[in-house]
């Protein structure tokens, strides 16, 4: 529950840009999820900084989504402001070889832009949804190839909105699908990376062939979150949930793909506790059958029903 005047001060602040009692199923790509106290989507990042601030001043938890292809919000919903910055969509060339991207801006928009201008480096995230401040903060990457092979530096604003500083990307420590140096609940606002001018024939037919091969390989079709746990070390979740025998697993509407088997898909009407039972039985079976024990990669917010 948002008290009264803290309600007033954020309709002041952002005006239609904040809406309250917000089902969180509508921002998460499994399309599951209860409802936020309230979801902010500032207008730039002047209102970012304001509107955290105002939660700090009222003692209000802030929660950053970005277009939660990484996130499962449990049945109860979260409580406080989720921040949601995909208005923030700036993406400008810099002279020496970079780019300056906005966190909103989604990766699809970054990999068209990329082939329209001929710049190479960011075709392996051809396919991996979401945002830029979504994908740095989880150092999305695919194989050998992650965010922080590109990364510069980001921009990050303090928790409580009263700094904005550039950190490089040794200082944000990238590691495997997290930023172990951002500071806890400081939210990115852009990053710069390193791209080279290429042939944008040769980037498209890149991007083009790495989006033919998720296709081929993971159920595009339904709602997930992607890969559900990290690859242990020299071995695939996927090939051991598999061979555990937990391909097609089901509890209510929540299936281990029988596609993939570190994707968790919602065939309609999912509950998160559906999945976290499904996630439950794929670790313990790999626990027992292998002696591995599974850490989970897709990132786990708000409160049970
Ligand atoms: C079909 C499919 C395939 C996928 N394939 C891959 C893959 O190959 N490789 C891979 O790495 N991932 C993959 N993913 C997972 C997902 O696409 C990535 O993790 C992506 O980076 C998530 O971006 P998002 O904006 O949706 O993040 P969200 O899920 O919204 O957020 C993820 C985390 O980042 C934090 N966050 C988001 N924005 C900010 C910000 N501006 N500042 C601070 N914290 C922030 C959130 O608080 C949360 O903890 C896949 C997902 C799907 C559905």
């Amino acid at each position: 529950m948002i008290a009264p005047a803290v309600r007033e001060a954020l309709v002041e602040l952002l005006g239609d840009r904040v809406a309250f009692d917000v089902p969180l199923s509508r921002h998460t790509a499994l399309r599951i999820g209860g409802p936020a106290d309230a979801v902010a989507e500032p207008a730039d990042r002047d209102e970012l900084l304001r509107c955290l601030r105002l939660c700090a001043r009222a003692g209000l938890r802030h929660t950053v989504l970005g277009s939660g292809f990484n996130t499962l919000v449990l049945d109860g919903g979260v409580a406080g402001l989720v921040l949601r910055l995909v208005r923030l969509r700036g993406l400008e060339a810099k002279p020496e070889g970079a780019l300056r991207i906005e966190a909103g801006v989604s990766h699809a928009t970054l990999t068209n832009y990329c082939i329209r201008n001929g710049l190479t480096g960011l075709e392996f995230g051809a396919g991996i949804p979401g945002t830029v401040g979504g994908w740095t903060f989880m150092n999305a990457g695919i194989g050998s190839r992650e965010m922080k092979d590109v990364l510069v530096e980001a921009e990050v604003a303090s928790r409580d909105g009263a700094q904005l500083e550039t950190l490089r990307a040794a200082e944000l420590r990238p590691c495997y699908r997290v930023l172990a140096g951002l500071p806890d609940a400081s939210v990115i606002v852009s990053v710069v990376v390193r791209v080279e001018a290429a042939d944008p024939d040769v980037v498209r037919a890149e991007v083009e062939r790495l989006r033919a091969r998720r296709a081929a390989t993971q159920p595009l079709d339904l709602p997930s979150c992607g890969s559900v746990f990290k690859n242990p070390p020299g071995d695939f979740a996927g090939r051991l949930i598999e061979a555990a025998g937990q391909k097609g697993a089901r509890v209510g509407a929540a299936e281990i793909s029988p596609v993939h088997a570190n994707f968790i898909v919602n065939h309609g009407g999912a509950r998160a506790a559906d999945v976290l039972a499904l996630v439950e039985r794929a670790r313990s079976a790999v626990l027992e059958r292998f002696g591995v024990a599974l850490e989970p990669e897709v990132r786990v917010i708000g409160r049970s029903a």
